[in-house]
């Protein structure tokens, strides 16, 4: 109905399923292709989780194109998933301590093995930096096991952070990686009451940026992005008011902004385009000491074209500007992103999102 992303894979799990289905990138450039794997032996403190739901994000695109480094194909993508524990051998238990039963619906962390002991984890407290951190569906390969969202099962190693799933698990996968990404991003922003945030991208990102820098209580959400119907998304999302980039030079897009903020550029943006130029645009869209938060570059498009050259006096010394990047998310953000989708109230908006999912089976990866 959309090209709006997250999609999701809905999947008819067959309950007999001992050799369980994957879709694979066998190769970047290559068409995905199914297989059959076997079913592993469980070690202590792991499970086996039959998959419901996983998710396509414009990183698995990426995957598929070998945009990635440290990327070990073949590969089963999907990052996000929700599933039922189908087999779980010791305890597994929850942060409350709850332990896991077979049959409860979960969704986990995808990030796997933030080691708690090096420099990283320990002094900088930046988990997310870990040398040793592996993601499913990203940095896991075939080769790992099951360890990607587009299959019938995926294997949850030990240690694999689970959390159980609400009532409604779509609710959850509307946000997709983009809710626990987003919402690291405004918590960099340092979004604050009464302020105007610039949302630059109305993808997935951009849109869970806007839900949430409202959430934090920003006065008002502007967002540039493309095409129409994502910029009806953005608004439908909570954005005040969009543009669309692909109608408007930069200049005029200065302009946009500053109309709209007696003068001065929007107290903190957030870049969520996946396009360098962005990110200089983003710097002199905001005010004088305001903050940048620079999240849409997570696959390398290589430096700024010349016309966007950063000038540092102009773009950043002078202004007085905070410009902070922000990578992945950890254990805290996904947490707090299914407590919010789970919750009746605060769930609403991204209820509203589910509507607009594209939905596939397995057989219709490619
Ligand atoms: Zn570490
Ligand atoms: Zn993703």
């Amino acid at each position: 109905m959309t090209t709006l992303s997250p999609s999701l894979f809905l999947l008819f799990l067959l309950p007999w399923a001992v050799m369980p289905v994957v879709a694979v990138i066998p190769r970047p450039n290559a068409p995905v292709e199914l297989r059959e794997v076997p079913s592993p032996d469980l070690e202590p403190d792991s499970a086996l989780l039959d998959v419901e739901l996983s998710e396509v994000c414009g990183t698995d695109v990426y995957l598929q194109q070998g945009r990635l480094e440290g990327v070990p194909y073949p590969l089963v993508p999907g990052h996000v998933s929700v599933g039922r524990l189908r087999k779980t051998r010791g305890t597994l238990l929850d942060v409350e301590g709850r332990v896991f039963r077979e049959g409860d619906r979960v969704t986990f962390l995808d990030v796997h093995r933030t080691c708690n002991a090096c420099w990283y984890c320990l002094v900088a407290k930046a988990t997310t930096r870990c040398p040793k951190r592996k993601v499913y569906g990203i940095t896991y390969g075939l080769d790992d096991g099951l360890c990607g969202g587009w299959a019938e099962q995926i294997y949850l190693k030990p240690g694999t952070r689970c959390i159980m799933a609400g009532a409604d698990p779509e609710t959850f996968m509307a946000g997709g990686c983009a809710l626990p990404t987003a919402l690291h991003a405004v918590e960099r922003a340092d979004i604050a009451i009464g302020d105007t945030v610039l949302v630059l991208g109305s993808g997935p990102v951009g849109i869970n940026s806007i839900i949430l820098s409202l959430l934090r209580g920003a006065l008002r959400v502007l967002c540039i992005g493309a095409p129409a119907l994502r910029l009806t998304a953005a608004a439908e999302a909570g954005a005040g008011d969009v543009l669309n980039f692909e109608e408007y030079d930069e200049r005029e897009r200065l302009e946009w902004i500053l109309e709209r903020t007696n003068g001065r550029g929007a107290d903190a943006t957030i870049e969520a385009t996946g396009a360098p130029d962005a990110v200089v645009q983003a710097m002199r869209f905001t005010r004088d000491a305001g903050r940048v938060v620079v999240v849409g570059q997570y696959t390398d498009h290589g430096p700024t074209s010349a016309e966007a050259a950063f000038n540092p006096h102009l773009d950043l010394n002078k202004k007085h500007l905070d410009v902070r990047g922000c990578w992945g998310s950890d254990f805290s953000h996904f947490y707090r992103s299914v407590q919010l989708t789970s919750d009746p109230v605060r769930s609403a908006p991204w209820v509203a999102l589910k509507s607009k999912l594209s939905r596939y089976s397995l057989t219709e990866a490619n």
